[in-house]
């Protein structure tokens, strides 16, 4: 039998030029199993059922111990798949993992399991043109019945992919900090993508957004006066000084080790420009002339403005700080840092020029200079258990199914 070519088209069940983010279902996913008895993570398997059979009693769902991670999967003009920097998500996976008592998943098997993934499900790769993307969704849990609070016996290791849209244009969006809630301890989580870091955010961010602010920021946790990072994102402020750029990102151990923020921290530099990754003092906002948030959802959102509900006369705030800055207004009880004018609908020069590069290098269309991308073959779907020859989509033979 000949193998069929690889990858597949993508399916004509979907509108691909209106792809959204809701869940859609695919031909399903992978998953491990490990026992704390035999200390081995078992063979890949692929599960076309997308429900999960787990004890109600898993420490998963009444400890919090569970964490995820984010990637994707772009094609490229000439139809190839190829997962970007997927090195950099098995290795925060591990790190998240630690945070939650759970057993790391050795390198190799993460990048399987994600390329595994996305092989056999080829087809729900959007189309290159619509610029859309396959969204991964490792997670590790601990997964057998535990009443105790010591780790558990048993473990799972999934990965979920389903195919999402793209976020039109890049309309910058207003951000507010949040000086109610802190999202995490000074020694505690927060640079883990562990489960329990956002189910707290939820309510705080959807009020935020009835408020007009798209998007949440968190200072540092002990005193209120640095900048961590935007609830889902990282924070990235552009200084620009005549031709020279400088982006600055925080070094702040309460945050996400941003995949996209790195890989845009190695464009600014292949661009001659400067990166100072170090702390940043809520009072430098008006010294940026743009900020950035940056996350492999939406890859970099432009930040139109900065509100903080602080009254301009207490000493934390930038007005009694600074006094005047052509950036900075205030009334009685709050204070703007604007970015972005209303009248501007688009993002800064910055932010496109590295938005449209690292958009280029993902999708296939410029040249990957940094080797970030991992190319996706047949071969990578028939290392695994499980896959049914009807819906494999890849041209698998009986033989290799061994
Ligand atoms: C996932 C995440 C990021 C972004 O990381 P990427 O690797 O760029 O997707 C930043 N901050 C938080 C809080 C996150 O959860």
């Amino acid at each position: 039998m000949a193998a069929a070519a690889f990858p597949p088209p993508p399916v004509n069940t979907i509108d691909w030029s209106n792809v959204g983010f809701r869940v859609r279902e695919v031909n399903g996913h992978i998953e491990s199993h490990y026992s704390q008895k035999t200390g081995k993570w078992s063979p890949l398997k692929f599960v076309t059922d997308p429900f999960i059979r787990i004890h109600g009693m898993a420490p998963a769902l009444n400890y919090g111990q569970t964490a995820y991670e984010g990637l994707k999967a772009f094609r490229t003009p000439s139809g190839d798949i190829q997962v970007f920097r997927p090195d950099r998500n098995a290795a925060r996976m591990q790190h998240s993992a630690e945070f939650i008592s759970c057993p790391p998943v050795p390198h190799d098997l993460f990048v399987d399991a994600v390329k595994a993934a996305v092989s056999l499900n080829a087809e729900y790769v959007p189309p290159h043109e619509t610029g859309a993307a396959m969204y991964i969704r490792p997670q590790i849990y601990g997964s057998s019945a535990q009443l105790g609070l010591n780790p558990p016996e048993e473990y799972m290791f999934c990965v979920y992919v389903l195919p999402t849209g793209v976020y039109h244009g890049t309309h910058p969006v207003n951000a507010l900090i949040l000086d109610e809630f802190d999202r995490a301890a000074p020694n505690g989580t927060g640079s883990a993508k562990v489960g329990g870091n956002y189910a707290p955010v939820l309510r705080w961010s959807e009020r935020a957004r009835n408020q007009g602010f798209g998007i949440t920021l968190h200072l540092d946790s002990a005193s209120h006066s640095e900048i961590d990072e935007f609830s889902t994102s990282g924070f990235i402020g552009a200084i620009k000084n005549g031709e020279d750029v400088t982006l600055v990102v925080p070094d702040s151990k309460a945050v996400i080790d941003s995949v996209t923020s790195d890989s845009v921290q190695e464009l600014g530099r292949s661009f001659g420009w400067k990166v100072e990754k170090r702390s940043i003092k809520y009072t430098e906002l008006p010294q940026f002339s743009e900020v950035m948030a940056a996350g492999t959802a939406a890859a970099l959102v432009p930040i139109r403005s900065i509100t903080r509900r602080v009254a301009p006369t207490t000493p934390a705030s930038i007005a009694s700080t600074v006094k005047e800055h052509a950036r900075l207004s205030s009334d009685s009880e709050s204070e703007k840092v604007t970015f972005i004018e209303e009248s501007q609908e688009d993002a800064g020069p910055i932010c496109l020029k590295l938005l449209t590069q690292l958009k280029a290098i993902q999708q296939g269309k410029a040249q990957d200079q940094f080797g970030w991308n991992a190319a996706v073959s047949a071969a990578d779907g028939s290392k695994v258990e499980g896959v049914p020859s009807a819906t494999n989509g890849n041209g698998q033979t009986v033989d290799q199914m061994d």
